[in-house]
């Protein structure tokens, strides 16, 4: 049936009308979907965690063109079960260690029903005060248990932000930066900024660069070797700036990074600030991941130097056990944002702006309209508690480390990166004979990729892969909150298994 009908539709359908908010419906709907939601969490292991469909399989099930009449919630759920779950891949399944984990719990969805069930549109804070509120009071309490300098929280002269990712946030940040810089050396210099970073930064500074107008040949990343742990390093970054200044170029920006995505490598912040410093360069430090482990104090020692820093994100729906989109920038600075993407149309006007005494987060990032995200983080705090949060991180990175002792006493493999959180890079290495991978890169690589897609193909578990140093090496993040260490024991013996079967066709 299509979905266009023409004839006397007025007169006769009008009788179908449905009251889309009717309470009771909402109530009996709900009660199905949490039902099938749970139902999904009980069977989760059942299904192979990487989707196994090919390209455009849903087209070919469902109906060309959108329903007529309405359809039942039980006819829809039946669909999504038959039709959306087999092309779903289980991020939230225990056998799940590819790229980040994306780590669900039931107060982040409890969180998300509510922010959506009130379905406000918190642009400025007289939109919908709490909204606002709530986000500066939770991002204060995060920023303290992450033992952020004062600078960075509304307490001290900074402030805190929810925004959808880590794109957006570097994007904001290096706006702000680049319009501090150019109000004080003349805007014609726009094409003389330069962005640094390192070969393993994450590519939302290059995005971010070429959104804000950041020339392309003034994008530096700067190369890091495996003997400094692929973390960047201080002398580097002031050789480039130092080149950089002499051929009459203006430093803008460093996105430094903790955790980075390929091998959770560190770059010293500290130090990196004290470069910064002497050329007036804006410091962001990128802790997409790891950032969420520096809650446990045996962990924060990695941002040590923050207090030289500009801004800092973490993003709390990867490993901190908040739904997508939940990213955290703190700055230093809030009016650099301010100043950079604010602006006032006539009908936003209002009192509580003009006292000049509320936040109004529209001038904090890109989009005017805004989710109300600091609900599923404030039930994510309240429901966990400080403890449980460091407990959640902490049993992920001990079976981290028994995945990384596994690796390490079988002969066959390397753990290739040093294992500084919950992630383990290893590789198979052993080639007919067992002669040494060093002087093999090329059939070493392709050793690789042949297990890891022969793992990822048997759905079993899911990994994933990166290239450092052009060595192609196996990602195990270890970070959905619902794997055990008997999960972590299983990936090992189905990537020995799978091991055992490639060898022995070499
Ligand atoms: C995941 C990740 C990003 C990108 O995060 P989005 O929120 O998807 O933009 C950036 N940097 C690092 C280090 C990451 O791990």
């Amino acid at each position: 049936m299509g979905s266009l009908k023409l004839d006397h539709e007025l007169e006769n359908d009008s009788h179908m009308m449905v009251n889309p908010l009717d309470p009771e419906e909402f109530r009996r709907q709900g009660h199905m979907l949490i039902d099938f939601i749970a139902d999904y969490y009980q069977n989760i292991e059942s299904y192979k965690v990487l989707s196994q469909v090919e390209p455009g399989y849903l087209k070919k099930l469902l109906p060309e063109s959108a329903p007529y009449y309405p359809e039942s919630i039980e006819t829809i759920l039946q669909d999504v079960q038959k039709y959306i779950i087999p092309g779903i891949t289980h991020w939230q399944s225990p056998n799940y260690f590819a790229y980040f984990p994306s780590s669900g719990s039931t107060a982040g969805f409890l969180g998300e029903i509510l922010s959506t069930g009130f379905n406000v549109v918190g642009f400025n804070w007289m939109s919908s005060p709490a909204a606002t509120e709530l986000e500066c009071i939770v991002m204060d309490w995060l920023g303290e248990m992450l033992m952020l300098p004062k600078s960075f929280l509304f307490k001290g002269n900074g402030g805190g932000v929810l925004q959808g990712t880590t794109c957006e946030a570097i994007l904001c940040t290096l706006a702000a930066a680049r319009d501090q810089m150019l109000n004080q050396c003349g805007s014609e210099k726009l094409e003389k900024l330069v962005v640094y970073g390192s070969d393993q930064t994450h590519s939302a500074l290059q995005k971010a660069a070429q959104i804000a107008g950041i020339h392309t040949k003034n994008f530096r990343a700067i190369k890091t070797t495996k003997s400094n742990s692929f973390g960047l390093c201080p002398n580097s970054l002031r050789d480039a700036v130092h080149a950089d200044v002499e051929a009459g170029l203006v430093p803008l920006f460093l996105c430094a990074t903790v955790g980075t995505t390929s091998t959770n490598a560190i770059d010293p912040i500290g130090p990196l600030c004290e470069v910064a410093k002497d050329f007036n360069i804006w410091v962001h430090v990128d802790a997409a991941y790891a950032g969420s482990a520096c809650i446990c104090p045996e962990f924060r020692h990695f941002i040590d130097g923050i207090e030289g820093a500009n801004s800092f994100t973490l993003n709390a729906h990867k490993w901190f056990l908040t739904t997508l989109d939940c990213c955290c920038l703190w700055v230093k600075d809030p009016s650099a944002l301010i100043k950079s993407l604010s602006t006032n149309p006539e009908f936003l006007r209002n009192k509580a702006t003009d006292s000049k005494l509320v936040v109004d987060y529209k001038d904090w990032q890109i989009t005017l309209s805004r989710r109300f995200r600091a609900m599923k983080l404030w039930l994510v705090l309240r429901s966990y508690g400080v403890a449980n949060l460091r407990n959640f991180l902490r049993s992920h990175v001990k079976m981290a480390k028994l995945f990384e002792e596994l690796v390490r006493n079988d002969n066959r493999f390397e753990v290739m990166a040093t294992r500084n959180f919950a992630l383990v890079c290893f590789r198979v290495l052993a080639w007919p004979n067992n002669i040494s991978a060093a002087n093999h890169v090329e059939p070493v690589n392709e050793l690789n990729k042949k297990l890891l897609e022969s793992i990822n193909e048997s759905g079993n578990v899911y990994m994933s892969s990166t290239v450092v140093d052009g060595a192609y090496i196996i990602r195990c993040a270890i970070g959905a909150t619902l794997t055990e260490e008997r999960h972590v024991i299983r990936a090992w013996k189905v990537i020995q298994e799978h091991a055992d079967a490639l060898l022995s066709k070499n």
